[in-house]
């Protein structure tokens, strides 16, 4: 068996600085009514308001070199930024994505004109992406994607469809997987590529898939005849399998993998703290440890990207652990605490509640399911 080994970080004064810069900012906004605190802020609560206002203050495409528009900041500050923005349950869904996943993945395997046009736009917060993996019958074994695009002049045609599409219906590009040769079952990954789709085109169409709170965020998006120009690929014809997993270990790897529920932690506190008692103080001190541990290991993966080591094993390790932290949380509220949850009550804990549990099944099914996530682990710490 190998050792995981994930680095020990101590914030420096240059980053507690920031932090409090941050915090400052969010609760300036709070106060002056942008937004107001939700479980599950970085999927669905979306303010083209904030990501602009974020986008001004250089708070996203921080590590990106400055002639893309980024600013050359380490992925150490990057992660104060989010974790603050996401402790504070801020709506930041418009621009995560692009800003977490694809905007790395352009600039990894990207063109030059294509890093030049995307990124500095979404570095000011208004251009916004949409991760096109899942299809209908291929969430887990994505070898099975089966949106196809035949190669014409100047460009492909690209027909299929995309399920569970976060933010197609607001996003102005989706990196979709397609398959552009045929499938050969001895080499499955093989024959796949990386598209750059604009949602805007003609022969895409985006529709709703509602949750059972009845909110809208992801979508069915589907293909028919969409012509795709040449200069939107992404690296090379036939790598997409390679360079999706790249994609994946963005995805993964930050601390959105355990703080969606941080509101409710924080809002429970409170209402204990009314009537305290010391076994469920008890309780609330096993989940804030716990907290605390995670909270450790996600910095030490912001340091091995800082150090430019792909950590695939460890997100994959973090997300498991965080994700199944974050649905605790509802369920030990929901029992340490009686009340009604409901979406529309004034009482914030009770809305809280509700979000977070209404929310909470698709924490450890998205971005790779548990099952799928242990069995990277596994295969990943066991020596060749
Ligand atoms: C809130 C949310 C947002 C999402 N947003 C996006 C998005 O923006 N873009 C996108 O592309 N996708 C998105 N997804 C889709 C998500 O990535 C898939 O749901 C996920 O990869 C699982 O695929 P599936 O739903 O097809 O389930 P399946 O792959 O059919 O899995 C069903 C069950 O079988 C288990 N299973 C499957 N294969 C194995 C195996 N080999 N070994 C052991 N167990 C296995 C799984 O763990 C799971 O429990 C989102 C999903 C959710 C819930």
């Amino acid at each position: 068996m190998k050792s995981l080994k994930i680095p020990v970080v101590y914030f420096s004064e240059h980053e507690q600085s920031l932090r409090r810069e941050i915090r400052q900012f969010i609760y300036d906004q709070r106060e002056n009514g942008t937004f107001e605190p939700k479980c599950d802020s970085w999927l669905s609560g979306y303010s083209p308001q904030l990501s602009r206002k974020l986008g001004e203050r250089g708070w996203i495409g921080m590590t990106w070199p400055k002639r893309y528009g980024g600013h050359e900041r380490s992925a150490i500050d990057r992660y104060v930024v989010t974790e603050e923005l996401l402790a504070a349950g801020a709506p930041v869904s418009a621009h995560w994505i692009a800003d977490r996943q694809s905007g790395p993945l352009l600039l990894r395997f990207g063109t030059e004109q294509q890093r030049e046009f995307y990124l500095p736009k979404i570095a000011i917060g208004e251009c916004y992406f949409a991760i096109g993996l899942s299809e209908p019958n291929a969430g887990s074994d994505l070898a099975a994607v089966n949106s196809r695009a035949i190669k014409v002049e100047n460009g492909w045609i690209l027909n299929g469809s995309k399920i569970w599409t976060s933010g197609a219906h607001f996003a102005h590009y989706m990196i979709s997987l397609c398959r552009t040769s045929p499938l050969n079952p001895e080499r499955r990954h093989d024959g796949m590529t990386q598209f750059i789709v604009d949602l805007s085109a003609p022969g895409v169409t985006v529709r709703p898939i509602h949750l059972m709170t009845g909110e809208h965020h992801f979508n069915e998006v589907i293909f028919e005849d969409v012509f795709i120009p040449d200069e939107m690929v992404i690296g090379e014809v036939g790598n997409g399998w390679k360079q999706g997993m790249t994609e994946l270990a963005y995805e993964r790897s930050g601390p959105e993998r355990f703080l969606s529920t941080f509101s409710l932690l924080e809002e429970l506190l409170n209402v204990l703290q009314e009537k305290p008692d010391k076994q469920l103080m008890g309780e609330l001190s096993k989940l804030v440890s716990r907290l605390w541990t995670l909270r450790h290991m996600s910095i030490g993966i912001a340091q091995m990207l800082q150090e430019g080591i792909t950590p695939d094993i460890a997100a994959a390790l973090v997300k498991d652990m965080g994700t199944r932290f974050e649905q605790q949380v509802a369920e030990i509220a929901r029992l340490l605490v009686s009340v009604s949850p409901s979406t529309i009550s004034p009482s914030r804990f009770e809305k809280l509640i509700a979000q977070a549990i209404l929310h909470a099944p698709g924490f450890t099914l998205r971005g790779g399911t548990t099952e799928i996530l242990r069995g990277i682990v596994a295969k990943g710490v066991i020596a060749n």
